[in-house]
């Protein structure tokens, strides 16, 4: 039993991702405290032997090498793959030098207390891991036991499985439900970032999205360079008429029939923005700016020949195509489009590249 089970592949691994990016602060501390605190069983050693413990000095700090190999990947590698799998490798790593420490000890009797201990480390690595990964790294913990009374001979192995193995399947038990707590944390938070960048009238996109489209370094589409872009600037003509001869609600009606028209008419890779009042923003990535000419087309005679438009509203279009320098130089362009559609009688498609020198700046719309 997954808690995962209905989330499919995909979504599973970012789900996953999620949870040690969440936890991975609460991870390194763990294998850093976890591995601090088996040296300081140097003392308990100490007070077993009654004397200097040299035999266990190296078991008991051994793993310190290790926990700077595993800092040092932890600062460079993020991908819950391998810093959960590591993370575990490490507290194994733990457990078999306290396995190796005990051989040496005089009296065996107290490793039960110190293997229940152990659980904790299991635990809290649990938090960043799966429920499925936790539940196999943790019942090697039973198997290290099992293994190790070969050569350890612990006085009190049955006591040791007895206390061991409740304990084990509690901690998966309680892993689980911190997993499924997770689990509603992370669906609210997806909500809350879809619900940032969705206009709640029209269902598409809003401002907002620009910023999950562009790259880190400015403003630029995060599309390939050999990638033909488009960019369309739709809106809807007199549309003021609308609102002023009907209302303010039957105007929203055309709006969000127009956002539908262009939802039905675009592909699903196709990014639709509402920029404005009556203003929708599309970006048409791997599309010739003939094929944006001509997308531009459908969408316009659609939204003139639909039956579902109750007024006869009409758009005008502007095409653009992204230079691959900043994304708004290319709305600015289609934008510039649009306004020569709209000075040469609205219901028309105008396209950037067609214009003339003489459509310079000062006629760019607000
Ligand atoms: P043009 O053909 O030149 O585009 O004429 P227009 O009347 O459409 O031009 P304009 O851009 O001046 O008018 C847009 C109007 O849209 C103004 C504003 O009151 C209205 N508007 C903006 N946002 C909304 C909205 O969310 N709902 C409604 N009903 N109206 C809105
Ligand atoms: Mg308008
Ligand atoms: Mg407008």
């Amino acid at each position: 039993m997954s808690l995962t089970y209905n989330l499919d592949k995909n979504e599973r691994k970012k789900f996953l991702q999620s949870k040690y990016d969440y936890y991975s602060k609460f991870n390194t501390w763990s294998v850093i405290i976890s591995t601090l605190a088996q040296v300081t069983y140097f003392v308990s050693d100490c007070q077993l032997f009654d004397r200097f413990a040299w035999e266990t000095l190296l078991p008991r700090t051994f793993m310190l090498l290790p926990l700077l190999l595993f800092l040092y990947i932890s600062k460079r590698v993020s991908d819950y793959r391998i810093m959960v799998p590591l993370s575990y490798l490490m507290i194994h790593g733990i457990m078999w030098c306290t396995i190796w420490a005990i051989y040496y000890l005089p009296i065996k009797q107290h490793a039960s207390e110190g293997f229940i201990i152990m659980q904790l480390m299991f635990f809290a690595i649990g938090y960043s891991a799966s429920f499925l990964t936790s539940t196999i790294a943790h019942s090697l913990l039973i198997l290290n036991i099992v293994v190790s009374h070969q050569f350890n001979h612990y006085e009190n192995f049955d006591l040791m499985l007895s206390l061991g193995i409740p304990c084990m399947v509690a901690i998966c038990a309680v892993n689980f439900i911190m997993g499924k707590v997770y689990l509603d944390h992370y669906n609210t938070k997806n909500q809350l970032e879809t619900l940032i960048i969705m206009d709640p009238l029209t269902k598409v996109f809003n401002r907002n999205k620009i910023d999950d489209i562009v790259t880190n370094d400015g403003k630029r589409l995060a599309y390939p360079a050999d990638i033909d872009v488009a960019v369309l600037v739709i809106d809807i003509d007199l549309f003021k008429n609308i609102n002023d001869s009907y209302g303010h609600e039957e105007g929203d009606k055309v709006i969000v029939f127009t956002a539908d028209t262009i939802k039905n008419s675009v592909r699903s890779i196709d990014i639709i923005i509402r920029w404005g009042g009556e203003e929708f923003v599309v970006i048409l990535p791997g599309c010739s700016l003939e094929n944006a000419k001509n997308q531009a087309e459908d969408i316009r005679k659609e939204v003139e020949n639909s039956p579902d438009n109750k007024y006869n509203v009409t758009v005008s279009i502007g095409v653009s195509m992204y230079k691959h320098d900043n994304f708004l130089h290319a709305v600015t362009d289609a934008d510039m489009a649009l306004y020569a559609a709209k000075e040469s009688g609205r219901n028309r498609v105008i396209i950037h590249e067609d214009l003339g020198e003489e459509y310079g700046k000062e006629n760019i719309r607000a």
